[in-house]
């Protein structure tokens, strides 16, 4: 990182290591005072945020939820660029990530490209295939979960043809350089899950890219759907498991939580014997209520089977039953993340070692800085 974009002097003022200061970024987000016009409202995943580029990492940091709103991280704007600021006190020159060029253009039917897939970070494509969900009535939704809300407002379309896809993923690898691409989808059944569509998905972009893809679903029924998928050309699988502590998952996630964390450990293990150790990750929201102890050893048991545990905080995003939630502390995030980080190592996984995904990007966690700490040995400063 040049000294444009990053200043010693100002580093030691936090007084943190890049890892500590950026668990903290994420978890209290970034006032943008109206300077950032085209943040992601809604939608499956973290939302609510902006991808931005802090020297060479792109990470995603909340922009419109609550704690952003008064986050003492802020941007303004200098003559030389957009400064991030903490309490007033200049940081670092900050860029966010171009809007990307395939944004401008339209199927001939004439849905805007941006309405069937979106950027993430700076190179992944990512889309949800189906953006209804058999699990979104009022009392059965998962707490923490958008996906109906980008629907509402008219940002996407409600299914994304296997054609439209391939048609969108050709633009942006073409005029954006997007680097791999993440499809996932809400559930609309209790058999398949979503997974055949997927698998038709996969096999359109196939027949114009070879860019590594991940699919992201609730464990199918069948096993037999993993080959499937893979077949199909998927890179990598998702199986989110949301939470390791079956409490938190009662509670936050009323019918999802008919899956339980057995049922996921046994689709982990079918899993990683088709698509291989590193190459199948689960989500995992921190702040939920989770018990330290429940999930620090759901993420041990799924590392030793060759899953990836991408832990992130929780994002309360507006319109979510969570929305008025507070994030974790930047404390208890740390601590998770020095603990998963010494997981990983020890199973022989990485974010490096992932080729797609969640766990591949990284933009909306802290996990693979604090890997590399990790690996260095240092609690010093991660050199940029
Ligand atoms: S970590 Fe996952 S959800 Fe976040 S930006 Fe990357 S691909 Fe998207």
């Amino acid at each position: 990182m040049d000294e444009k974009h990053w200043d010693r002097s100002d580093e030691d003022s936090i007084g943190q290591s890049y890892a500590s200061w950026l668990v903290d970024l994420q978890n209290k987000g970034l006032r943008s005072n109206g300077l950032i016009k085209d943040s992601r409202r809604g939608g499956a995943g973290p939302s609510d945020d902006r991808a931005f580029v802090l020297g060479d990492h792109s990470v995603m940091l909340p922009t419109l939820n609550g704690p952003a709103e008064s986050s003492p991280y802020s941007l303004v704007s200098t003559d030389s660029g957009l400064v991030l600021q903490y309490e007033g006190k200049k940081l670092m020159y900050v860029d966010p990530v171009a809007r990307p060029k395939f944004y401008d253009r339209s199927t001939t039917d004439g849905i805007p490209y941006n309405k069937i897939a979106v950027l993430h970070s700076s190179d992944v494509l990512a889309s949800t295939v189906i953006q209804s969900c058999i699990r979104w009535a009022p009392n059965q939704r998962c707490k923490f979960c958008a996906i109906g809300q980008s629907l509402e407002a008219g940002n996407t379309i409600a299914r994304k043809t296997p054609e439209q896809l391939a048609e969108v993923v050709q633009a942006a690898e073409a005029l954006d350089g997007i680097k791999q691409i993440t499809l996932t989808t809400g559930t609309p059944n209790e058999l398949d899950r979503g997974a055949l569509y997927l698998a038709e998905c996969v096999k359109a972009i196939r027949k114009v890219s070879r860019l590594p893809i991940q699919v992201q679903c609730e464990p199918p029924e069948d096993d037999g759907l993993y080959q499937v998928l893979k077949d199909a050309g998927a890179t990598t699988i998702g199986l989110h498991v949301e939470s390791f502590d079956e409490n938190v998952r009662r509670a936050m996630m009323p019918s999802k939580s008919s899956i339980t964390l057995e049922t996921y450990f046994a689709a982990f293990e079918k899993a990683v014997a088709v698509f291989g150790k590193n190459q199948v990750s689960t989500y995992v929201i921190l702040g939920m209520g989770e018990s330290l102890e429940k999930t620090m050893a759901g993420c041990a048991r799924a590392a030793q089977i060759g899953v990836y545990p991408f832990v992130v905080p929780l994002r309360p995003l507006g319109g979510t039953l969570l929305e008025n939630a507070a994030p974790p502390t930047s404390d208890y995030m740390e601590g998770v993340y020095r603990q998963v980080a010494a997981i990983l190592a020890s199973e022989g996984l990485s974010s490096a070692a992932s080729e797609a995904g969640c766990a591949k990007c990284g933009a909306c966690s802290a996990l693979s800085s604090f890997e590399k700490l990790e690996l260095s040995g240092s609690e010093s400063y991660e050199k940029l």
